[in-house]
């Protein structure tokens, strides 16, 4: 494989071959490489493994000992951190794709494989392989959809590259350490973030529409952990909006494919550090999962800024009325059932008294599972057994749903 205009492409993507339609698929990119029969092991929504491949990524499945990894997977250490000072045009502060540009800058990888922003749609994600740390920066920020990061790993090979950092969301790192043995790889480094109620391109632009009479200007958006969604316009301005006050309703109910109302691993427990928000109380979150992990924190020595994460509140309400009202939305939306001359105050209520930090994240994490058990229920009940892991079951048993003899895993 020749590259053209090395010099002159700052980020590339080499030209990518179909897909082979799948049901439940997120297009992760494995279908589109030399070999596509391999997305019968080595993914998420198959027969996933999780035991086996915590194992292998980190010399352990998650302890269950240890009430936290339950949650979130294996880790050696969580933190809050934020990079100082923050990243222009990163989600966050940019921690993510620092990590990157200095695995690019030390010579620690030949490449990086990462999304930058489709060059006609800010919001669009592009699979790019980045061999120059300065061009990280176009990786910055969070794209809506998915997009088939994996079928980069061939051409990279193909260019000579033997060690190389993944930047990917769960549905693809799954596929990455399910196959990472047979890459011939020197050297890996995966650096996840989490995901969830992701959702394509088209639709992201739909809900857009609904939040701003000029969704072109929308130039930001986050669902933060103080239960607000915040949005930053091409002007400069600023709007945060409280959960509660969302136009959830006015989408349709198929709105977040199924894939992504029912994967099992928020947290990306595979990846060698987890990049997030949601336990971080307004900073990063960053979950530290093994050593190379702890080698990649390293790498930004003091431009990071830590401290311990917090925990405060009680998840049991919230999620219980998140059982209920997914239960109620049969197969849509789970648009909380409350007046709204109650909402703006429940709304502001919220952040102060709902659970905040790891409380937090704790929740979504239950939230999600009791999400991906009703959706497969109702539409896809054969899918029980072998996709969901365990761990999910172990998170949604306190609210009482319990596998039948045919779910059980
Ligand atoms: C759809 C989606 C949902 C998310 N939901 C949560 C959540 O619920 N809780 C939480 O804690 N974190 C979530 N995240 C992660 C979070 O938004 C931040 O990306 C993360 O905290 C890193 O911030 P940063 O400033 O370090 O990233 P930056 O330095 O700005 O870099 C962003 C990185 O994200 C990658 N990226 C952007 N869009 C995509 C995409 N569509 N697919 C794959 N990779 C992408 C880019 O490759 C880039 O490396 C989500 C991310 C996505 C893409
Ligand atoms: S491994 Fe990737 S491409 Fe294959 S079916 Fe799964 S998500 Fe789709
Ligand atoms: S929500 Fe899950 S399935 Fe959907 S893109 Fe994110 S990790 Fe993949």
């Amino acid at each position: 494989m020749t590259r053209p205009h090395a010099q002159t492409i700052p980020v590339w993507t080499p030209p990518l071959g179909d897909a082979v339609p799948r049901s439940l698929c997120t297009d992760c990119g494995i279908s589109r490489t030399a070999d596509p029969k391999r997305c019968g092991h080595a993914c998420q929504f198959i027969k996933p493994d999780y035991p086996a491949l915590e194992t292998r990524a980190h010399g352990r499945p998650r302890d269950p000992g240890r009430e936290d990894e339950a949650f979130f997977g294996p880790y050696q250490r969580m933190l809050r951190a934020a990079l100082v000072p923050p990243a222009a045009g990163a989600q966050w502060t940019g921690i993510t794709t620092r990590i990157g540009a200095r695995l690019l800058e030390t010579g620690a990888v030949d490449a990086v494989l990462a999304m930058a922003a489709d060059p006609n749609d800010r919001w669009r994600p592009r699979p790019v392989l980045v061999t120059r740390a300065a061009d990280m920066a176009q990786c910055r920020g969070m794209r809506m959809g998915t997009a088939p990061l994996l079928a980069l790993l061939e051409p990279a090979i193909a260019l000579g590259y033997r060690r190389l950092a993944v930047i990917g969301i769960p549905c693809q790192i799954y596929a990455l350490r399910a196959l990472e043995a047979e890459l011939g790889l020197e050297r890996l480094y995966v650096i996840g973030t989490p995901c969830s109620d992701n959702t394509t391109t088209e639709r992201f632009h739909e809900f857009l529409a609904l939040l701003s009479d000029n969704p072109a200007s929308i130039t930001y958006l986050e669902f933060r952990a103080d239960y607000h969604v915040e949005l930053r316009f091409a002007d400069g301005s600023h709007r945060r909006i409280p959960f509660l006050l969302l136009p959830l309703s006015k989408l349709p109910g198929d709105f977040f494919p199924l894939t992504c109302r029912t994967c099992v691993d928020y947290t990306n427990s595979l990846a060698d550090i987890t990049v997030g928000y949601m336990g971080g109380e307004g900073e990063q979150w960053l979950l530290v999962r093994n050593a190379r992990g702890e080698e990649l924190l390293g790498l930004l020595g003091n431009e990071l800024r830590t401290a311990a994460p917090g925990s405060a509140g009680k998840r049991r309400g919230p999620v219980m009325g998140f059982l209920k009202n997914t239960e109620r939305a049969a197969g849509g939306l789970p648009v909380r059932g409350m007046p709204n001359f109650l909402r703006p105050l429940v709304g502001w209520l919220m952040p102060k008294v709902g659970p905040r930090g790891l409380e937090f994240a704790r929740a979504r994490l239950e939230m999600k599972a009791v999400e991906t058990i009703l959706h497969l229920r109702r539409q896809e009940p054969r899918r029980l057994r072998h996709m969901v892991p365990a761990h999910v079951w172990a998170l949604v048993a306190p609210y009482g749903l319990t596998p039948n003899e045919d779910e059980k895993p």
